[in-house]
């Protein structure tokens, strides 16, 4: 833990950041080690949530107070029923179908009213600055009537955000005919082919297109944009995105590298589906390097048939597996199978997780080898950070260029090769990947060979470096206090004013 002489002032004297996540557990993750960050480096922090999202995070707010740290968690009530969601729905997770997608972020919007209030009864310090979900448009208003800068934050990498850019403004999208016509994107450092699935529009699809307009505007009218990535891992495209949106690019990451200990990595995010001790046992009882952890992330929920082909996939690979499932509606389905058999013929070498697992954790065990992913953000640091090389299997967002990063710039992974976006909302059973696929790409994985050997030195390598960038003396510990100093000094005039 850093310990800068400013994070002994009192938290009135403290520059005072307040943290607008949007509630989902990809973006409000992140958002938490970034609280812890900013506290380290002097700042008091305010994050904002609802009550569903807080009991979720009562460990982690419980240890925050219990160890007195600077950071405040202000819990505002959820409007779901009001715009039609179902009652207590306030994560993205829980959104029932894509097509609540607008009423859920109608809900978040509703947000700006209260929040203003709030801090203009003065009932705790004024803000000094907002760093909000870029998809929380409604922010930029709130700062504007706060009277105060707005940072950006919405967890993609660095390559993510400018090949982002360049789809919108160079109306790449608009342009193409269908999916299958591929492109080079104008002025990236690497030739890199993309599809029209390729761009994150994927996640939102037609009828947001006034929204995403509202947002690429609003977001280059940011004071900055916070990045969790590390220079070494992406440093040209730091330096494209900087030159596209023409304001500095914080890179603070990666965060994860906050949580050092087993129960920080454990209680990250939500509450988990399975006994840490259990899942920490299984895999001190495995070999070094010999186990494939796969899981898709929080939000992609898989259907029964694609379960079944990864189930026989990874049981054909003899390779020992954690397996997390997540198959919304569907579980009965999947459960039904799992007890038909599948379960009793691996039970000697799977450990398989229903609903949350301790991803953290698990990656940084010394027995896992590698990780089928869903290439969400977070979940290709934490792989990176871990030294774990990865098969990727993107489902939708920017997924698909964290894809192209992974296995064609930085060469730490393999790819299973699905092309086409599922529809975030859906479990679609179209363009299985089938269990002989699955097998072989698991073993081209795992089974030592030159492959193998070069992708786990090239990981290894950005794991050593991820971690010297969060030291003292590192690019990202550098830009975070940067960062806190800068508000700090504003705070300052302002006050003398
Ligand atoms: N995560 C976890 N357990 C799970 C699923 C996800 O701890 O069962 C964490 C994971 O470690 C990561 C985050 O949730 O920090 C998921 O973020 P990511 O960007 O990888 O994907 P998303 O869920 O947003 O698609």
């Amino acid at each position: 833990m850093t310990n800068n002489s400013s994070s002994n002032d009192s938290d009135d004297q403290k520059p005072h950041f307040v943290l607008v996540p949007l509630p989902a557990p990809g973006h409000i993750i992140p958002m938490v080690d970034m609280a812890h960050l900013l506290a380290d480096h002097g700042a008091l922090v305010t994050l904002i949530t609802t009550p569903v999202n807080a009991s979720r995070l009562q460990t982690v707010i419980d240890r925050i107070a219990e160890l007195r740290i600077s950071i405040r968690f202000l819990s505002l009530p959820f409007p779901s029923t009001e715009v039609g969601l179902p009652e207590g729905c306030e994560n993205l997770d829980d959104v029932p179908s894509n097509k609540l997608l607008s009423n859920f972020l109608q809900a978040c919007a509703l947000l700006r009213e209260p929040l203003l209030h709030h801090f203009q009864r003065h009932e705790d310090p004024h803000p000094d600055c907002i760093v909000s979900d870029a998809g929380h448009i409604w922010t930029h208003k709130l700062a504007r009537e706060l009277g105060i800068p707005r940072f950006t934050f919405n967890g993609f990498g660095c390559f993510a955000l400018v090949c982002r850019h360049i789809f919108h403004f160079d109306r790449i999208i608009e342009n193409m005919k269908d999916d299958v016509d591929t492109f080079v994107l104008p002025g990236l450092p690497h030739r890199l082919e993309m599809t029209r699935s390729h761009s994150p529009v994927n996640f939102t699809g037609p009828g947001f297109e006034e929204f995403r307009k509202e947002l690429m505007d609003i977001e280059l009218a940011a004071e900055g944009v916070l990045v969790n990535s590390f220079d070494n891992l992406e440093d040209p495209y730091v330096q494209c995105l900087q030159k596209a949106r023409g304001t500095k690019v914080w890179t603070v990451g990666p965060m994860s590298l906050y949580n050092k200990n087993v129960s920080d990595m454990v209680f990250r995010g939500n509450k988990g589906s399975t006994d840490e001790n259990r899942c920490l046992s299984w895999l001190d009882s495995m070999k070094p390097h010999s186990v494939i952890y796969v899981s898709f992330g929080s939000l992609a929920r898989t259907s029964p048939s694609q379960l079944i082909e990864i189930g026989l996939g990874l049981e054909a690979s003899n390779c020992p597996f954690i397996w997390v499932i997540k198959a919304g509606s569907k579980s009965s389905e999947i459960e039904e199978w799992l007890s038909q058999g599948f379960e009793e013929r691996t039970s000697m070498r799977a450990l398989i997780i229903r609903g949350w697992a301790p991803q953290l954790m698990i990656l940084s065990h010394p027995a896992i080898g590698g990780f089928m992913t869903h290439c969400g953000w977070n979940s290709t640091l934490e792989s990176a950070c871990a030294g774990v090389p990865m098969i990727t299997w993107p489902h939708f967002a920017e997924q698909f260029l964290n894809e192209k990063l992974i296995v064609e710039i930085l060469r730490i992974g393999i790819t299973i090769g699905v092309k086409a976006p599922v529809k975030w909302g859906t479990e679609q059973d179209e363009d299985l990947v089938g269990r002989d696929h699955v097998k072989e790409t698991v073993s081209r994985l795992m089974v030592e060979g030159e492959e193998r050997r070069i992708m786990r030195e090239m990981v290894k390598e950005l794991g050593k470096k991820a971690k010297k960038s969060m030291e003292e003396g590192g690019s990202s510990y550098g830009n975070m206090d940067l960062l806190v100093q800068q508000i700090r000094s504003k705070m300052m005039m302002k006050k003398e004013q």
